[in-house]
Formats: structure tokens, C-alpha cells, sequence
């Protein structure tokens, strides 16, 4: 599995649909000071589902899109497409070629498709957990994030491992289930006033 592509169009200083095409092994990014590298960089967590928009050096979720510069208006919305190529199954998917976008609106939302099928954010995270290429902090480290992973204290340690070795998504389900589970005794306690009332 390698990352084949990354389209980026309305998504910070890429006004205009702009695609890198990647090969096998290393990549580097080269360019000056404010060209746009970890806006790339950027892109690359955004479109796996990155949530927080202080990971993705902004304020609010919509500063990812395209605020135009003097020469051109701002945009409505940002689109990021990533391509990976899956000819070793690495991805849980019956596909060679997986294109994972992401598009944000400017009044608020978020789609994303998997392969041209609109789906949840939850589809792709789910499909990228156990790849290594999931959107934790350990797979795209930052400028001064390296720092960070070194003072890690002993829990969020734990879950850098633990994403490592897929255990995240299991932890995921688990605590959704209890959620539900909590919901459900909500129910039957109140059926069982309910009886008792009757009785
Ligand atoms: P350095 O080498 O200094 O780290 P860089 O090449 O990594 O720089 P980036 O941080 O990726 O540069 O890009 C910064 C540029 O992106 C700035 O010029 C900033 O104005 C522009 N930018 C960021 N968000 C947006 C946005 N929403 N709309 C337009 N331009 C944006």
C-alpha cells in the first residue's frame, strides 16, 4: 500500500485543483517559506478525517477553506482527495485503488466518499484503523510535534500503542456499545416504573 495521489482544490492556498502524484518509497516536499508544504501536509490528515482544527494550524474547522487572496475571491468550499494504492490488501477493502474525499461547505458540514460512494466519517476511519495510516498524531508528526511524543505522559503513550497495534477501533466499538447499553437501561427502567405504576 503506498499514497498514490492527493488532489487539493479550495483547501488553504490551493484556490485552483492542484494534484501531487506520488510514487513508492520517500517523498519530499520542497519550497520556500510560506509556499503551502504543510498545508499539504495539512491536507493529508484533513481528508482521513482530522477533526480538530488546532491539528490542522487554524482556529476554526472552516479556515481550511480557501479565504482568497487580493487577486481572488474566497472560496465556498474545500475539497481534498486522496488516492492509495491497495494491490496488497493492506486497506479492508475490495479494491486495488481506494479514493477517499472529504468536502467542507462554508455553512458548516462535512462529506465524505469512499470510491465515488458518499459514506461516514466513521467508514473511513474504520478503514484507515488498522492501515497505520489512520489520522493520529503518531503517523503525521508535525513541526515540534516529535517533542511532544517524547513527553508523552503514560496514557496518551497507551493510545499512540494502541492505535499502533489497531487496538482503537475495538476500543471505539466497545465504548459506543456501552453507550448503547446505557441508553437501553434508561428504557427499561423506565418501562419498569411504568409497570409498577399499572399494577
Ligand atoms: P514554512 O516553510 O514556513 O513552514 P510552508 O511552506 O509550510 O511554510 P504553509 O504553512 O503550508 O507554508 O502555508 C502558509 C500559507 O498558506 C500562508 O501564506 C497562508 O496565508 C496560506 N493559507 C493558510 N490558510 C489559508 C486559507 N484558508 N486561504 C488562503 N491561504 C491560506
Amino acid at each position: 500500500m503506498y499514497l498514490k495521489s492527493l488532489t487539493l482544490r479550495g483547501f488553504k492556498s490551493f484556490a485552483s485543483a492542484t494534484t501531487l502524484r506520488l510514487e513508492p518509497g520517500i517523498t519530499t516536499v520542497v519550497g520556500p517559506n510560506g509556499s503551502g508544504k504543510s498545508n499539504v501536509v495539512d491536507a493529508l490528515a484533513w481528508v482521513m478525517g482530522e477533526q480538530g482544527a488546532k491539528s490542522l494550524r487554524g482556529g476554526k474547522m472552516d479556515d481550511v477553506i480557501f479565504a482568497g487572496t487580493s487577486s481572488r475571491p474566497a472560496l465556498g468550499r474545500a475539497e481534498v482527495s486522496l488516492t492509495v494504492d491497495n494491490h496488497d490488501g493492506a486497506l479492508p477493502i475490495d479494491y486495488t485503488e481506494v479514493t477517499i474525499k472529504r468536502t467542507m461547505f462554508r455553512n458548516g458540514g462535512s462529506e465524505y466518499s469512499l470510491n465515488g460512494d458518499t459514506c461516514r466519517l466513521l467508514d473511513i476511519q474504520e478503514l484507515l484503523s488498522d492501515s497505520g495510516i489512520g489520522r493520529e498524531m503518531h503517523v503525521i508528526v508535525g513541526q515540534g510535534q516529535l517533542d511532544t511524543v517524547l513527553h508523552a505522559g503514560p496514557e496518551e503513550r497507551r493510545g499512540l500503542i494502541e492505535e499502533a497495534a489497531g487496538i482503537l477501533k475495538h476500543r471505539k466499538r466497545k465504548e459506543k456499545a456501552l453507550r448503547k447499553l446505557d441508553a437501553m437501561q434508561g428504557n427499561l427502567d423506565r418501562v419498569t416504573d411504568l409497570t409498577s405504576e399499572l399494577r
